[in-house]
């Protein structure tokens, strides 16, 4: 049976691990930086050590991301600015068994017809980008290609959401979504009870509210029961296991005997080595808590370790072009080890968009 070796257990990394393990084809070694903070993970009982805890989970430095003392990051403003300008919690990372869908908020929207062509619909071309001086493009595949592997993803990680199947269509009420092939996995559960005012004030203005998709259980699904709607999503880990997320895939691929978890494992380097004119990835390098190192060798390796975080390694590693002429930044720098010469580029963020709403005290019967 082949090796592989995958770095990361959040919801990229489980994801593959789920499916290598599953094709039998595959012995999978997960390895993650971060704590377990599942018991069983394996088993058929799963707990957790999760409680609806500010102190301990949220005003503290929370135990489920990176530690800004052990792992500073560093910020610069601009290239003339010197090696950093800030060393400390720079946009600090999800560190733990599961990754960032421990403590997400299980939003679980798909991209629209339009998010996948914005460069053309914004008037730009391959070679002129709408945005001057970026290397903004169309997606390299339309909504109608991916929409399979979505309805199929929902069906696996649990979401919730409105639309229904009638007699051969399915109707969506969210009029702001893309067609579907598959009503959700589940029907929506009780509403955020924070989102129900500012719903009410859209519908006022004329706007159509439908419920947000999310990858919460709102009845009991594939062994895990129903949110008791504690309000504690965004920032904890969820203590009754009803939010979905990559802990889940990675429990599937546990249960099928070929993969093993390995945590609070920091994996320095990946190894590599050149081959009938081509590199390949041979295995990695990592530490345990107890300062030691250790290589293991695999035919495959999976940097699912975040698109930050793997492209830090892949360049500690010598693969990719770290120090690349910032002269010419707009133009791609090949080296043999990243032909593409895109390793570490287009670094892309997404907008968090937030509504406040306050009711007046004459109106308000709550
Ligand atoms: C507060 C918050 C709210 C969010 N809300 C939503 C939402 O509502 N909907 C949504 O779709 N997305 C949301 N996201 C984003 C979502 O969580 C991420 O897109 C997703 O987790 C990325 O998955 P990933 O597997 O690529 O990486 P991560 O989830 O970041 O997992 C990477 C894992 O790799 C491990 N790792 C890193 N370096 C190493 C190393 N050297 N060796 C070993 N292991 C390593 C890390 O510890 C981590 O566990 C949210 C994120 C945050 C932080
Ligand atoms: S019980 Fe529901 S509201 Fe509470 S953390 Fe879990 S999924 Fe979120």
């Amino acid at each position: 049976m082949k090796r592989a070796i995958v770095v990361g257990s959040g919801p990229s990394g489980s994801t593959v691990a789920r499916l290598l393990a599953r094709s039998g084809k595959y012995h999978v070694i997960v390895l993650e930086k971060g704590r377990n903070y599942f018991t069983g993970l394996g088993t058929k009982r799963v707990g957790n050590l999760f409680a609806n805890d500010e102190i301990g989970w949220e005003s503290r430095r929370s135990p489920i991301r990176q530690d800004p003392f052990l792992e500073p990051r560093s910020f610069r403003t601009s290239p003339g600015a010197g090696k950093r300008t800030y060393v400390g919690d720079v946009n600090n990372l999800p560190t733990a068994v599961g990754g960032g869908t421990i403590h997400y908020d299980a939003k679980a929207r798909r991209f629209r017809e339009v998010d996948f062509i914005t460069n053309t619909l914004f008037g730009g071309t391959p070679d002129k980008p709408a945005i001057p001086g970026t290397s903004y493009a169309d997606w390299a595949m339309e909504y109608r290609h991916i929409e399979p592997f979505y309805a199929v993803m929902e069906e696996i990680v649990g979401v919730q959401g409105p639309a229904k199947r009638v007699g051969r269509r399915v109707v969506n009420p969210n009029p702001y979504e893309s067609w579907r092939s598959t009503p959700y996995a589940m029907p929506p559960g009780v509403a955020q009870l924070n989102s129900l005012l500012p719903a009410e004030a859209a519908n006022r203005l004329g706007y159509h509210s439908a419920p947000v998709p999310t990858a919460v259980n709102s009845r009991p699904y594939r062994g895990r029961p129903a949110c008791v709607d504690c309000g504690f999503c965004l920032s904890y880990g969820c203590p009754s296991n009803a939010k979905g997320g990559g802990v889940w895939q990675l429990q599937d691929a546990l249960r099928t005997g070929r993969a093993e978890l390995r945590s609070e494992v920091n994996v320095i380097r990946v190894e590599h080595a050149k081959a009938r004119g081509k590199y390949r990835a041979t295995g990695v390098t990592y530490m345990t808590p107890d300062g030691k190192k250790h290589t293991e060798k695999a035919d495959l390796v999976i940097l699912a370790n975040s698109p930050i975080e793997a492209a830090r390694l892949s360049f500690v590693s010598g693969i990719g072009n770290a120090h690349p002429n910032e002269k010419s930044i707009k133009k791609a720098q090949p080296v043999d080890t990243d032909p593409s010469g895109m390793l570490g580029r287009n670094l892309m963020f997404h907008l968090q968009t937030i509504v406040l709403s306050l009711r007046s005290a004459e109106t308000s019967t709550w």
